[in-house]
């Protein structure tokens, strides 16, 4: 398999409260984890602090938005800055749901990762079609296009991990296949290839987001180019989180 260290993410999205994500926080620090991965956690905004205030450094924290700039009159927005200055390390980028819930937008989403890795944040850079493209096969079409969107807008890939989730797996429980997804996890490492370097090709993580639980990761840890997960549901349980944080063979 590739030799990019393993990456796991939990997107816990919007959920939980102080009660339950402290319970969450317990079972992640008391879980036994395998040293070759790395992993961080997604909690709210409004969570970070209590989480980064409790959880096993071994764990980081990453926002699930940011700004596309710096902060001032921008109601109900968190910038970079403040993430950096809260202790965060990461943010997810481009997730699907803010794609097609709220209406971010490629050039939107390419400026909010420039941005928040000029200030050193690691940026999961989230790309994925929709069932309607995958049937007319454009599946790379579309997932090409993503990236080329982060591409315009970043010159550094080093600090960026790239999330593969096809919309149609991402909460549905319609897991793509392993071969599924080391075809379009291939493809991208291909195209980083030629559109970027071979260096970034060979070193950037690209990990796979849709339904990944803890009974179906360890068969999708083996593909050659699966270098991790993005995970939404499953995260929110602290041991089977810890089962596909240890899915690496
Ligand atoms: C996600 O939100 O990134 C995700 C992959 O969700 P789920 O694991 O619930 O499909």
């Amino acid at each position: 398999r590739s030799s990019c260290r393993f990456f796991v993410g939990g997107n816990w999205k919007c959920n939980g409260t102080v009660e339950s994500l402290k319970k969450l926080v317990d079972e992640l620090n008391s879980a036994k984890l395998e040293e070759d991965v790395d992993i961080v956690v997604s909690p709210p905004y409004l969570y970070i602090s209590q989480v980064l205030g409790s959880l096993t450094k071994r764990i980081e924290v990453a926002a699930q938005n940011c700004w596309t700039g710096k902060g001032g009159a921008f109601t109900g927005e968190i910038s970079a800055d403040q993430l950096v200055d809260g202790g965060v390390k990461w943010v997810i980028q481009g997730h699907s749901e803010r794609r097609h819930v709220i209406g971010e937008t490629d050039a939107m989403i390419g400026q909010k990762s420039a941005y928040a890795l000029s200030k050193n944040l690691g940026v999961i850079a989230c790309v994925g079609e929709k069932l309607e493209d995958r049937e007319a096969n454009r599946t790379t079409d579309v997932v090409f296009e993503q990236l080329q969107a982060y591409a315009d807008a970043v010159s550094d890939w080093s600090n960026i991990v790239v999330a593969y989730e096809p919309v149609w797996a991402i909460g549905t429980g319609k897991v793509a296949s392993p071969q599924q997804a080391q075809e379009v996890h291939a493809a991208i490492r291909q195209w980083l290839k030629e559109k970027i370097s071979p260096e970034v090709s060979s070193k950037t993580r690209i990990i796979y987001g849709g339904s990944v639980n803890g009974a179906n990761s360890a068969e999708l840890a083996t593909q050659e180019d699966i270098d991790g997960f993005l995970v939404g549901g499953a995260a929110l349980k602290g041991l089977e989180f810890a089962t596909i944080c240890n899915a690496v063979t």
